[in-house]
């Protein structure tokens, strides 16, 4: 269960405060955005480890413990925390100025990765959380927050505040216009469907859905937890917030074709808020295969993206009867 985070008002002020500082420091940058250029002006290294050789990354870490001052006790508590934490993909050593992504990371996501580190460096509140000092350990509500944070930090950062909220506004919002925006912006698919859905600043409710694909479902996948990740705009998330990731996951799957890979179609479905009013959206589907990494098969994994946006409010008086059933506990109409 992956609902998207909202970061509070004051922080993302803030956040939004530095980044506009940076991107006008690096003037006349048009994307994609260079993050060569972000990390010479931040004054951050970048270097790689691999994640399958945990070996190089003490390596590594031992080259810090030279070139710091105090950091030797610290590093060595860095070191236990990040062994510890599964599927880590990258990592800042704060007072060395380093950033260390992990090289075994598809191309696009090492663009994810590095800014990611890059946003919590311009969160300076989180120096003291970073230090993975174990007596201080994050509470995972507390980590949520200032990863949702960087990943803020991130996202502005990449798509260049203003500059996609320009672009987006100025094509239907639409499956079809987020290939353009990966394409100018160079940033993964998944990633521009979360920016276009928070960025969306037209009047009706949006919500994105990063899952598997409903009729091809992975081994071990959970159909209590289906979504990887939901992304809502403000005003989905007020008016929406009983409703849950099983259900919208049940209304993809109500609408895919089976195909593997291209449109897996669209559909027009009602959704009650939570006061029980009835709103219409529609939803549509696509299907991307990628190779699965490390499979000696070639095996392909599927990402369906999924973006379901508000058509015109509907009053309640209006609410369709459907036949035989009571509609009134249900949470999703579909059709
Ligand atoms: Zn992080």
């Amino acid at each position: 269960m992956m609902k998207n985070p909202s970061v509070k008002g004051s922080v993302q002020r803030q956040i939004d405060n530095s980044v506009s500082r940076l991107l006008s420091d690096l003037r006349g940058l048009e994307p994609p955005l260079d993050l060569e250029k972000v990390r010479s002006r931040l004054k951050l290294g970048l270097e790689f480890y691999s994640g399958k050789d945990p070996s190089h990354l003490r390596q590594l870490i031992h080259t810090i413990k030279i070139s710091g001052h105090d950091l030797i006790e610290n590093t060595q508590r860095q070191l236990g925390w990040i062994i510890q934490k599964v599927g880590l993909k990258g990592l800042i050593f704060w007072e060395d100025n380093r950033i260390m992504i992990d090289k075994d990371l598809h191309a696009i996501k090492h663009r994810w990765a590095e800014c990611h580190e890059i946003g919590h460096k311009l969160c300076a509140w989180h120096k003291h959380y970073l230090l993975g000092d174990s007596e201080n350990e994050l509470s995972p509500s507390c980590h949520a927050k200032i990863e949702a944070e960087a990943n803020y930090a991130c996202g502005q950062l990449l798509f260049m505040q203003d500059r996609f909220v320009e672009e987006l506004m100025s094509r239907p919002m639409k499956l079809s216009s987020l290939e353009s925006h990966t394409k100018t912006f160079r940033n993964s698919k998944a990633s521009t469907l979360w920016r276009m859905v928070e960025e969306y600043k037209g009047s009706h409710a949006v919500v994105g859905i990063v899952s598997e694909h409903p009729h091809h479902t992975p081994e071990g996948f959970d159909p209590l937890d289906p979504c990887r990740y939901v992304i809502q705009s403000d005003s989905f998330r007020q008016q929406f917030s009983n409703l849950t990731e099983v259900q919208l996951f049940n209304i993809v799957k109500s609408y895919c074709n089976h195909k593997l890979g291209g449109p897996l179609g669209s559909q027009e479905v009602e959704l009650l808020d939570d006061n029980g009013e009835s709103h219409e959206f529609v939803f549509e589907s696509f299907c991307y295969r990628f190779n699965i990494p490390g499979s000696k098969t070639g095996e392909k994994g599927n990402q369906v993206l999924t973006l379901g946006i508000q058509q015109q409010k509907r009053s309640s008086l209006t609410l369709p009867v459907h036949s035989g059933r009571s509609t009134a506990t249900a949470r999703l109409i579909v059709p």
